[in-house]
């Protein structure tokens, strides 16, 4: 029988989804004992802030303060507004992988016009990417995605080395992103991964496509390597409808909708892909997090999940999708009627990573 939360609405088939006999939930059971370390009064996440600033100055040696991964999503946006209340000096950067909405795309104009801040566009090698993209759909993989999130972290590293930046802005933050089920995504650093499905099912060689070795992406996200990152929204009380009605006031930003539609590919892989192939529905995580920081009530989260059809059929944006990257309609609904496979049935290093976090969380502190 599947069983509910009483407090979010993750049900106990998704996998690592356990209900407990008091019936919450593992997430949200996890959310209780660790909300009040992101739980502020207005003073404190006033010196919060006024912490960061001084340490990222304390770190600074070329001429900006800070790196920023800007998408023009609420959170990466959210970010650039905090860094202008907090004077900094960002050079920001946007990853053009091909799929920007133009929702996104005017967004990020918007908001280097009003910040005054510095835009680095890195256009991604379209047919190098393509070439990715399609041998991850031939690979039956989960998170296509990890090729593009990988590449922005390759990118702020090497960007972090030639500019001398010494922080790097990060909009991971626990409040609106907890308690993604771990069979629903795989680790970003796993380059080995990327490389075995791009040489089993790839065409073309891959030269500019930004990579990192895990190695060096642990030195730098856990040990400051390079550059230290910052989670500036975990030093306040993150709220994504405050943070959205500040956006829209302060920069005239726009709304995309759905979480992450900032991205085409990113719209159609969650509101089609997942939940076809990989009966994966991740909204119910989006929506849990938001009641989980009082955002919505469970029943506005519930009514919202039973209001929108799902999957969403939308056959423009299925034919844009599928043209795009080169496949046929027939071969495209052929590939998605075959079984998924796990990111461990290829060469992967994720052994070897999780070996290394949990040494570095015995040095240092989770
Ligand atoms: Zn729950």
């Amino acid at each position: 029988m599947i069983r509910e939360c009483i407090k979010c609405l993750l049900t106990s088939d998704i996998p690592g989804i356990v209900i407990e006999s008091d019936n919450l939930c593992s997430i949200c059971k996890e959310h209780q004992e660790k909300v009040s370390r992101y739980t502020f009064s207005e003073a404190e996440a006033r010196e919060n802030l006024a912490s960061l600033k001084s340490r990222i100055l304390r770190r600074r040696r070329g001429e900006y303060d800070a790196l920023l991964g800007l998408s023009g999503g609420v959170d990466s946006s959210y970010l650039a507004k905090l860094a202008v209340d907090l004077d900094l000096n960002i050079l920001c950067v946007h990853f053009d992988n091909g799929w920007n909405s133009k929702v996104a795309i005017r967004n990020i104009g918007k908001i280097i016009e009003k910040s005054n801040f510095d835009l680095i566009t890195h256009v991604i090698d379209w047919s190098e990417f393509k070439d990715l993209q399609r041998s991850f759909f031939y690979s039956g993989v989960i998170d296509i995605e990890m090729l593009t999130d990988h590449a922005i972290f390759a990118s702020m590293y090497r960007l972090a080395k030639k500019y001398k930046v010494k922080t790097i802005l990060s909009g991971t933050n626990f409040r609106t992103e907890h308690g993604m089920p771990s069979a629903w995504v795989w680790n970003k650093m796993d380059y080995k991964n990327i490389k075995d499905i791009h040489q089993k099912f790839g065409r073309k060689k891959i030269k500019s496509f930004p990579t990192l070795s895990p190695y060096l992406w642990l030195l730098m996200k856990q040990f400051g390597l390079r550059a230290n990152f910052e989670e500036p929204l975990n030093l306040i009380n993150y709220e994504k409808f405050t943070a959205i009605r500040e956006l829209r006031e302060y920069f005239d930003w726009e709304d995309y909708g759905g979480k992450h539609h900032e991205s085409e590919f990113t719209k159609f892989y969650q509101t089609y892909i997942l939940p076809i192939k990989y009966g994966v529905d991740k909204r119910t995580v989006h929506l849990s997090d938001l009641i989980r920081n009082n955002e919505i009530s469970r029943a506005e989260g519930a009514k919202e999940l039973a209001d929108i059809e799902f999957p969403v059929i939308d056959e423009k944006l299925k034919q844009y999708v599928v043209k795009k990257l080169g496949f046929t309609g027939e071969e495209f609904d052929g590939l998605m009627s075959l079984p998924p496979i796990p990111h461990s049935k290829y060469k992967t290093d994720v052994f070897f990573i999780n070996r290394l976090k949990s040494i570095r969380s015995r040095i240092v502190g989770s």
